[in-house]
């Protein structure tokens, strides 16, 4: 909610005009929490993928949460940024002392992954995927829903075609090399994740963070 009503101050003043984030109050994820019936201090944990300003905002919204996320992921956190780190990162966005609770990936390997294990209180379906590559720590979410895994690979791509074999737009590509910190260990796990869909004998859906059409098709399953 902060990131709606002060968006310059929260996400900086260039991010917040390149990006042109829709600063909807319903968008938020503690408004859409609330429209399901829920209260905000239901909200025990959240698993981040990554810490990018566009996927940390909310945290403020949850400040009782406990936050699950990578090891190298929560080092950002508890030092000085450097210069490409000031352009990603807003440090106020967990300013409230947030709960993190970070993992080394150094759990069993699953389906070509490195896998930081179950997450501490949280049911054994879920499982936090080193996906490196984007930043130092990204990473993915699994959720064994008995007859698919859904998995959430977070910025590991941008476009549901990186999936299959259609051709990804050239300006998705472009945009890519520029956000991931490293491109080849980016593009390693881009090629785990197709053959994660197209080869695995168990049902893998796979989505992004940044695909509304691949949001559209997964509404309501
Ligand atoms: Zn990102």
């Amino acid at each position: 909610m902060e990131d709606v009503t002060n968006p310059a101050g929260r996400m900086g003043i260039r991010n917040r005009f390149l990006l042109q984030p829709r600063l909807d109050p319903a968008e938020t994820a503690v408004r859409q929490v609330e429209a399901l019936g829920y209260q905000r201090t239901d909200v025990r944990h959240i698993i981040v993928t990554h810490l990018d300003l566009d996927h940390a905002g909310g945290l403020t919204d949850f400040p009782h949460a406990k936050i699950h996320l990578h090891s190298n992921e929560y080092g950002i956190t508890q030092r000085p940024l450097n210069l490409r780190e000031k352009g990603r990162y807003r440090p106020m966005q967990w300013a409230h002392e947030a709960k993190f609770t970070p993992y080394t990936p150094d759990g069993e390997k699953w389906h070509g992954f490195d896998c930081a294990r179950q997450l501490t209180d949280l049911p054994p379906e879920i499982l936090l995927l080193a996906m490196g590559g984007h930043s130092l720590g990204h990473t993915g979410v699994a959720i064994n829903r008995g007859n698919d895994w859904l998995i959430h690979a977070g910025d590991s791509y941008f476009h549901r075609h990186t999936m299959t074999e259609a051709k990804v737009p050239r300006t998705v590509r472009l945009f890519e090399r520029t956000t991931h910190l490293n491109s080849h260990l980016a593009f390693e796990t881009q090629g785990h994740l197709q053959k994660l869909v197209m080869n695995s004998e168990q049902k893998m859906t796979v989505f992004c963070s940044h695909d509304p059409v691949e949001y559209e098709r997964l509404a309501g399953s």
